[in-house]
């Protein structure tokens, strides 16, 4: 391809970006992406907690994720922080960077990295589906991409949400004296959801868990249409009965839900394609809505982004890899540990509660 073909003989991918266990290093401009330890200088693709960590002495993010680290740690976070306006360039030593939407929460983006002519987009964590509360992901043509594979299995395929949420609408026509708990991250998925439930037409309060205020009143702030959202801390939960609330995964199982009338428990995740998996967590009904590209769509994308060689952060990093030798492509796992992804993190994994209180 024709960036292939301008590359620069002496510049090696090595040279631009380096699997290190702080993350991915770039000796060149001697800034990390998302990196799991406190560094000198980050770059942060999104405000999940694998991703966005406190303690950094300088970040570069998109405005949105600058002000969901603040809601979330504090606005002492970094020591200094700079905002990356998407599509601008930000040269810092001789490599340019430049933050691209990766349709996954608000403010999520990928950041192309490019020096002497070899581009590497580090995709972040990416969704292909549309979403009424972030900007869509925007394909980049280079000549290595680095993708998650969280969802990297063929059995991971994920329906229309839009079909997801028609499924939990009917289950409140069919049980109005009950109340419906949907268990849902409480940075983006939550939010999606609502928009969701709002494009179908549900135009009743929605009731949401404290862990969600703050990050729901960005969203609204940043104008997602969520209509009327109520705080079940000031609602009586005995008189909820036919509502829909929204809280974190972890308090489906709380005592807390025990506390609505008869309550119905939802989980929206990409994990809900494994029946055994709801199951487990007691989830009567699965909603399969995910922030991350499914195996159909992480294919897709790496087709569409004519690398010549992937790289896979985390999640089913083999089974991708696999496939892309299966199609020609040069393919290797950087066996990043750290990510998994809080906004879909195996149960074991949860850190919502923890991280938003
Ligand atoms: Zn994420
Ligand atoms: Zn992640």
């Amino acid at each position: 391809m024709t960036l292939a073909r301008q590359r620069s003989q002496n510049l090696r991918p090595s040279e631009l970006l380096i699997p290190t266990p702080a993350g991915l290093y770039c000796p060149l401009a001697d800034i990390h992406i998302d990196p799991m330890r406190p560094v000198a200088r980050a770059l942060i693709t999104h405000g999940h907690s694998d991703h966005a960590r406190a303690g950094h002495g300088a970040v570069l993010a998109t405005r949105e994720t600058l002000a969901i680290m603040a809601l979330r740690y504090g606005e002492g976070f970094a020591g200094e922080r700079q905002e990356a306006v998407p599509g601008a360039v930000t040269r810092i030593g001789a490599v340019d960077f430049r933050f691209v939407p990766a349709g996954h929460v608000l403010g999520s983006a990928q950041i192309v990295v490019e020096a002497r002519g070899l581009r590497i987009v580090v995709s972040g964590d990416y969704k292909r589906e549309r979403d009424p509360t972030c900007a869509g992901f925007e394909p980049v043509p280079c000549d290595i991409f680095i993708t998650e594979a969280t969802f990297g299995l063929p059995v991971f395929r994920h329906p229309p949400a839009h079909l997801e949420v028609a499924k939990l609408l009917e289950s409140v026509r069919l049980f109005p004296e009950r109340t419906h708990i949907v268990g849902a991250y409480s940075l983006g998925k939550a939010q999606r959801v609502m928009a969701l439930i709002r494009e179908a037409g549900f135009d009743r309060p929605i009731y949401i868990h404290g862990a969600m205020d703050k990050l729901t009143d960005f969203y609204m702030s940043e104008g997602a249409q969520l209509g009327p959202i109520r705080k079940v801390i000031e609602a009586e939960r005995k008189s909820l009965g036919g509502e829909i609330v929204i809280c974190p995964p972890s308090a489906i199982q709380d005592l807390w839900a025990r506390k609505f009338p008869d309550p119905v428990t939802a989980f929206a995740s990409g994990w809900m394609r494994i029946r055994a998996r709801a199951r487990q967590r007691g989830v009567e009904l699965p909603l399969i809505i995910s922030d991350h590209a499914d195996w159909d769509a992480l294919q897709a994308t790496i087709r569409e982004v004519q690398a010549g060689e992937i790289w896979v952060t985390h999640g089913e990093a083999d089974a991708l890899v696999h496939w892309c030798g299966t199609v020609g492509l040069k393919a290797k796992p950087l066996h990043l540990v750290g990510y998994g992804d809080e906004g879909e993190a195996e149960p074991a994994g949860e850190t919502d509660n923890a991280v938003t209180g």
